[in-house]
């Protein structure tokens, strides 16, 4: 295993044999279930280390080459267990109670790999759904503890970093100053709001913001923390809801960085939903993948509508 830089994009690849071995969709056998070899017994929520991990501590160290640059695939994944039972669908199926169990262990990781010196960043992500290739279905998100900075998150920084140097403000608080006097606002609570962005990509992309200005889970307080496993619940449900069916997606949790120092940026959260209807996929193919842009096929603030639907039916249900 080994990270390759592409000096072209300017972004690392990593490469690892391992992950060609990794089970695809086993019908009797599930390694995320309470007694199994890696987990055992008497637990809520589980951390555990990736089987396949294409990154680790003690990678081997590279030697020298001619043209391209290497180096060493240091860092972890890891899976989020986000609950014993195995045939729940989604995060929208947890208690409020379990799910804050699941926003403490993402504070937590998040705390301990920031003393990490070979840690840069930590990616928080969860892939919902077989059509967008999730290889094990009892409910579980993932980790990339990394030692370098995704160039998204890389392009992120230096557009928050050039609008505080221009404005005096962060960029995202002003973002979600101007969503909150729109028609895009799906939900909010005391602490956090979700919300279709004026410049959605997927047909039904919304993003989770913390209403105070923090780079870190691990900043938040009690009483925010459950309000993002609150507001969690509240979204996840409501792409549920939004077709009466499993909605499949990407969710990823976005935190600055850790070496360095990010006070212009904040904490922040987003889904790319895949359907565009209750049976057609949104694909990401020549325009998206070739030039890294995107078509909205419809008008957003219309999709918007029907999540704000789907969240007033949902929240009742939630509540009940
Ligand atoms: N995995 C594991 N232990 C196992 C079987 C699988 O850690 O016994 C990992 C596997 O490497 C994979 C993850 O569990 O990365 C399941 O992730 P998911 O289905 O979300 O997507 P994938 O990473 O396969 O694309
Ligand atoms: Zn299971
Ligand atoms: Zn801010």
């Amino acid at each position: 295993r080994e990270l390759r830089y592409n000096p072209i994009l300017g972004q690392w690849v990593m490469v690892s044999a391992v992950r060609k071995n990794r089970p695809w969709r086993p019908k009797n056998f599930c390694p995320f279930c309470p007694g199994s070899e890696e987990t055992g017994y008497g637990w809520e929520v589980l951390l555990l280390p990736n089987r396949f991990s294409v990154l680790s501590f003690d990678a081997p160290k590279l030697e020298k080459e001619g043209f391209y640059k290497k180096a060493r695939a240091i860092g972890q994944c890891s899976v989020i267990v986000e609950t014993p039972e195995h045939d729940l669908n989604d995060l929208d199926e947890l208690s409020l109670e379990q799910m804050t169990k699941v926003v403490n262990l993402w504070k937590e990781a998040t705390r301990e790999l920031k003393e990490n010196p070979h840690v840069s960043y930590v990616a928080i992500f969860r892939n919902k759904g077989e059509e967008i290739g999730v290889s094990l279905t009892h409910p579980h998100g993932q980790l990339y503890a990394l030692p370098f900075i995704p160039l998204k998150v890389r392009i992120k920084l230096s557009n928050a970093r050039e609008h505080y140097k221009r404005h005096g403000e962060c960029l995202f608080c002003r973002v979600l100053e101007e969503e909150l006097k729109g028609e895009r606002v799906i939900y909010e609570n005391e602490s956090f709001v979700l919300f279709m962005p004026f410049f959605a990509n997927w047909p039904y992309e919304v993003h989770i913001y913390p209403k105070r200005h923090v780079q870190w889970l691990t900043q938040l307080n009690e009483e925010e923390t459950t309000d993002l496993a609150d507001i969690m619940r509240v979204a996840t449900g409501t792409l549920n809801s939004l077709f009466d069916r499993q909605m499949p997606y990407v969710m990823n949790i976005y935190q600055a960085p850790f070496k360095g120092s990010y006070p212009f940026y904040h904490l922040h959260i987003e889904f790319y939903p895949l359907l565009r209807d209750r049976d057609k996929i949104k694909y990401a193919a020549g325009i998206e993948m070739g030039a890294w842009e995107f078509t909205y096929d419809g008008i957003p603030e219309e999709n918007a509508k029907k999540l704000k639907e789907a969240c007033r039916k949902v929240f009742k249900e939630l509540n009940a």
